[in-house]
């Protein structure tokens, strides 16, 4: 049986990670947030004081990701996530990450995944059935990401939000390994103006009926 994958991409603090759970909950399937993985990988370069740039550094860290601190918050601060961007862009990095989210997505627990990221639709699974780009104005995004951090007790000027999320978004688009871009397929979903109910009830708008008939191909096939 093969599995049915949704592929949520976007940029940081698009809303993307709250739609991919949103939605994998809908249908049942099981959902992967492919951005932890480098915050993991991340997060043991930097608990080894090594340099997420540098990229004996970046891998040793991305062959020592500790799985159980998937959901540890020490992954979700700004200086992670910068540092996340940084290993990200190391080839090396990428492909020790690839099998395990292929792997995922060719078994998901549920017959159908929800995967969220930068390359998802455009690298690691280019046949998804459904492929959504989400976005929003840096203000915005910057808006939500300052108050997240504010949540978890870290104080940061907002101009300082606005700008880190526009260089991480700069970086991630311009690298020269699986850069974040809409793929040609993917459908926009700006939530600029979105609260988090109507923001799904877009996504579910767009995705549903390609997830659909996904579902229909695989019960005749
Ligand atoms: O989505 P999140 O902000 O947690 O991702 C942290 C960083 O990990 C991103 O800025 C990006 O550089 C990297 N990333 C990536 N490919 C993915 C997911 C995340 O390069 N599929």
């Amino acid at each position: 049986m093969s599995s049915i994958v949704i592929a949520v991409d976007g940029t940081a603090a698009s809303g993307k990670g709250t739609l991919a759970k949103k939605l994998a909950a809908h249908f049942g399937f099981a959902h992967l947030d492919s951005g932890a993985l480098y915050r993991l990988a991340a997060l043991a370069v930097l608990e080894a004081k090594g340099d997420p740039a540098n990229e004996a550094d970046a891998l040793k860290g991305a062959q020592n990701i500790d799985f159980t601190r998937a959901g540890d918050p020490a992954i979700r601060t700004d200086i992670v996530g910068k540092a996340a961007s940084h290993v990200a862009a190391i080839p090396a990095v990428r492909a020790a990450l690839l099998d395990f989210q292929r792997n995922f997505l060719a078994h998901p627990p549920g017959g159908g995944a929800v995967m969220d990221g930068r390359d998802i639709g455009t690298v690691i699974c280019p046949s998804a059935a459904a492929k959504l780009y989400v976005d929003a104005r840096l203000e915005v995004r910057a808006r939500r990401r300052w108050s997240e951090l504010k949540a978890m007790g870290i104080r940061r000027a907002e101009q300082d939000v606005v700008a880190e999320l526009g260089a991480r978004d700069a970086a991630d688009k311009s690298r020269a390994i699986a850069p974040l871009r809409q793929a040609e397929d993917a459908d926009l979903l700006d939530t600029s103006d979105l609260g988090i109910d109507a923001a799904f009830a877009a996504a579910l708008a767009l995705v549903s009926p390609k997830v659909e008939s996904a579902l229909k191909d695989r019960h005749r096939g």
